[in-house]
């Protein structure tokens, strides 16, 4: 599977949570493995939905996308890794589908604000610049004299 987002990766995650079922403080639910369920089908943790949602299944090692979307998720909690917030008493299925429900929207809005520049005039030089949202801005005469 190529040509996947971040963003790709987190909804379809949520999608295999929530029609595989949860397992929690595992890639993958290993009972059900045991008795012959095709891993893909197995209940799946934030990472084993990760990888699954990314190629297929849960417990492939770790890809720059894994990592990448990983990352993401991780931002949208204080715990220091999602193997830790998976330990974390309380977060079941429920709260890792908000995980990553809340992780998707907060890509949405990153990628919809990155699109969002704007034509302005430097103040300073009156060089022609664009500004974002954020106040990211591209450079103009005064960031080469700096
Ligand atoms: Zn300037």
């Amino acid at each position: 599977m190529t040509g996947l987002t971040i963003h790709d990766v987190v909804i379809e995650a949520a999608h295999h949570i929530e029609c595989n079922g949860y397992s929690a403080h595992y890639l993958y639910s290993v009972p059900q493995a045991q008795a012959g369920r095709p891993l893909a089908q197995c209940a799946v943790d934030v990472i084993g939905a990760i990888s699954l949602a990314a190629h297929g299944t849960p417990a492939h090692p770790a890809t720059a996308l894994t990592r990448a979307t990983e990352q993401a998720v991780l931002a949208h909690t204080t715990a220091p890794s999602l193997a830790a917030w998976s330990d974390y008493k309380g977060n079941g299925k429920q709260r890792a589908l908000a995980l990553l429900q809340e992780t998707a929207a907060g890509l949405r809005a990153q990628a919809q604000q990155q699109d969002q520049w704007r034509a302005a005039r430097c103040p300073d030089c009156g060089e022609a610049i664009e500004i974002r949202d954020d106040g990211m801005r591209t450079l103009c005469a005064c960031d080469v004299a700096a």
